[in-house]
C-alpha cells in the first residue's frame, strides 16, 4: 500500500511542499502518496485524527499551526523541544512523534547551496517570533563567534536570550542599538517582507563580503535584500533553499533518506526567477 503524508495548514493552496516530496519520492524510488491539507482554524487536531486514521504516516504543519503540532505531540525531538514548534509529525505505533526541522534546513542552505560559513562569523538574526526561536540552537550549534538576536520589540528578543542561556553566546538587542556592530551574516526571521517593508535596521551593519538571507522568498528581491544590498551587503540569498532544506530533513526522518536537493531547488528557482 502506498505510505501518504500531507502538508497541513490555512491557507495551504501556495505551498510547494507536494511537488517538493513528490520529486524526493521520484527521485529515491519510494512510493508514497504526498498531499495539501486545509484545516480550519479550530479544527487542526482532528484533521490530523483523521488523517492518522485514514493510513497517514507523517505530516508537515505550516502557518497557523506549528504551536499546536508542539502541544499535540507525545514525544518531541530535542530539536523541536528547543524551538517549542513543530514542523514535522511522524505517526508510529499509536504515537505522534513532533520535530523541527527548519533550523537544521536553514544550516543546510547556508553551508552547503551558498557556501556561507558559519563557524567562527559573527551572525545577526532579526525577529523574534517562532522562526527566529526554530534556528537559534542549530546557529549556535555551528559555533559562531557570536549570535546577536535583535528585534522590533525588544523585550521578546530578551526573553528568547534568556530561553537559550547555557547554550552558547547569544546577545539580545533592540534594532537601534545594533548602531556601529558589524556582522558577517545576518538573518531575517521577521514577517516583514510579508508587508512589503524591510526591518528598519540602522545602516552599517555588513561587514566586507557579508551575507544578507531571508528566510522569506518570491520573485526578485524581497525588501530586506533590496535593502541590504543598497547597504553593501556583499551576498543574498532568499528562503527557498531552507523551505527545500527543511523538506528534506523531513524526508529523512519519515524514510530514512535524505534526498538530493540540488535538482529540486533548481527547478523551483529557475521557475520562480522566469516571468
Ligand atoms: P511570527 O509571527 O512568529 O513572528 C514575526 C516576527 O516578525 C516578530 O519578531 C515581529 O516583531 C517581526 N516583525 C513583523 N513585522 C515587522 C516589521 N514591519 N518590522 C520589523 N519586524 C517585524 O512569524 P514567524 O517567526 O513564524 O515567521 C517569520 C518569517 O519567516 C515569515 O515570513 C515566514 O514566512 C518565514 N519562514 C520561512 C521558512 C522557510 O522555510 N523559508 C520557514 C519558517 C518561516 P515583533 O515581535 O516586534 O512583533
Amino acid at each position: 500500500m502506498t505510505d501518504r503524508y500531507a502538508v497541513i495548514g490555512n491557507p495551504i493552496a501556495h505551498s510547494k511542499s507536494p511537488r517538493i516530496h513528490a520529486a524526493f519520492a521520484r527521485q529515491s524510488a519510494q512510493d508514497l502518496d504526498y498531499r495539501a491539507i486545509l484545516a480550519p482554524l479550530d479544527g487542526f487536531a482532528a484533521a490530523v485524527a483523521q488523517f492518522v486514521a485514514s493510513g497517514g504516516r507523517g505530516m508537515n504543519v505550516t502557518v497557523p499551526f506549528k504551536l499546536e503540532a508542539f502541544a499535540l505531540a507525545d514525544r518531541h525531538t530535542a530539536r523541536a523541544e528547543a524551538a517549542g514548534a513543530v514542523n514535522t509529525l511522524k505517526f508510529e505505533q499509536g504515537e505522534i512523534l513532533g520535530d523541527n526541522t527548519d533550523g537544521a534546513g536553514l544550516v543546510a542552505d547556508l553551508l552547503r547551496n551558498i557556501g556561507c560559513p558559519l563557524a567562527g562569523n559573527r551572525l545577526l538574526l532579526l525577529g523574534a517570533g517562532g522562526a527566529a526561536r526554530g534556528v537559534i540552537l542549530p546557529l549556535l550549534d555551528q559555533s559562531p563567534a557570536s549570535l546577536t538576536v535583535a528585534n522590533r520589540t525588544a523585550s521578546r528578543a530578551a526573553q528568547l536570550r534568556d530561553a537559550f542561556a547555557g547554550h552558547g553566546n547569544l546577545a539580545a538587542l533592540a534594532f537601534a542599538e545594533l548602531a556601529g556592530q558589524q556582522f558577517d551574516v545576518v538573518i531575517n526571521a521577521t514577517s516583514a517582507s510579508l508587508a512589503g517593508a524591510a526591518p528598519a535596521i540602522p545602516p552599517g551593519l555588513y561587514a566586507p563580503g557579508s551575507t544578507a538571507y531571508d528566510m522569506m522568498y518570491g520573485r526578485g528581491l524581497t525588501p530586506f535584500l533590496a535593502a541590504a544590498q543598497a547597504q553593501g551587503a556583499g551576498r543574498l540569498a532568499d528562503g527557498l533553499g531552507m523551505l527545500v532544506e527543511q523538506a528534506a530533513e523531513s524526508f529523512l526522518l519519515w524514510r530514512g533518506v535524505r534526498p538530493d536537493t540540488r535538482p529540486v531547488l533548481a527547478e523551483l528557482a529557475g521557475e520562480l526567477h522566469r516571468a
